[in-house]
């Protein structure tokens, strides 16, 4: 199916207005869908597997900044490292130390998202609250000062009851504004990345300022 190049017209349209950024997600698509939307002036794009990113990345155009989405592993990021514009799913100690590492290796400063558990179901991954607060506490004893986190992530329920991924997009936004208040060294929460395809428009409704777009704008995935 070729890039949706309506859908990603009327998307930047309809978020024209808003101060929301639009990673398009493009996991499983070739490089000549990613270079067609950068030639409409596109320049975020999210990738879920590391060694797929990697190719990617070598192949297109630098101006490009990538996002990695996916679960990362920590033996991983040394690949990514070089050139990732920012990662969205941290949810260990052990993965900012290694970023912090391999930033540090590559002279540079790594922006992070914190991945926040808000779905119901068990297999997605992420903080909950107890967690989330024993991550600050160890980073307030040990700063890492190759990496900045940013901000928040997290994934809503896959459901169809639209109240329910409301309330859990709203749960985040809460996470994130009160972090934001304490005013932590080295944890700004300026980025609130939540909401995909089908959810994207309650996740803006409750605060989003970035959207990760993939399936709308590039058709659905088939898996190998
Ligand atoms: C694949 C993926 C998306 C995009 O999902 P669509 O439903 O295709 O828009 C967004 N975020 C994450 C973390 C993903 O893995």
């Amino acid at each position: 199916m070729p890039v949706a190049l309506q859908a990603y017209s009327d998307l930047k349209k309809e978020i024209a207005e808003s101060n929301v950024t639009l990673v398009a997600v493009s996991k499983t698509k070739p490089a000549s869908d990613i270079e067609e939307m950068f030639q409409l002036g596109q320049l975020d794009f999210g990738e879920n597997y590391v060694q797929e990113l990697v190719e990617k990345q070598g192949a297109l155009p630098t101006a490009i900044r990538w996002h990695f989405i996916g679960h990362l592993q920590s033996n991983k990021v040394k690949y990514i490292a070089p050139f990732v514009y920012l990662i969205h799913g941290v949810d260990s100690l052990k993965l900012l130390q290694e970023i912090q590492k391999q930033a540090l290796k590559n002279d540079r400063t790594i922006k992070v998202l914190l991945q926040m558990h808000i779905a119901t179901e068990e297999t997605k991954f992420g903080l909950d609250q107890q967690e989330l607060e024993s991550l600050l506490q160890n980073l307030s004893a040990q700063p890492l000062p190759n990496v900045e986190i940013c901000g928040m992530m997290g994934m809503a329920s896959f459901s169809e009851d639209q109240g329910l991924v409301r309330k859990e997009f709203a749960n985040l936004r809460q996470m994130f504004e009160t972090i934001k208040l304490r005013s932590i060294p080295g944890v700004s929460m300026e980025i609130l990345s939540m909401g995909m395809s089908a959810d994207y428009k309650i996740a803006i409704e409750e605060g989003a300022t970035m959207i990760r777009i993939g399936s709308m704008l590039f058709g659905s995935r088939t898996y190998a």
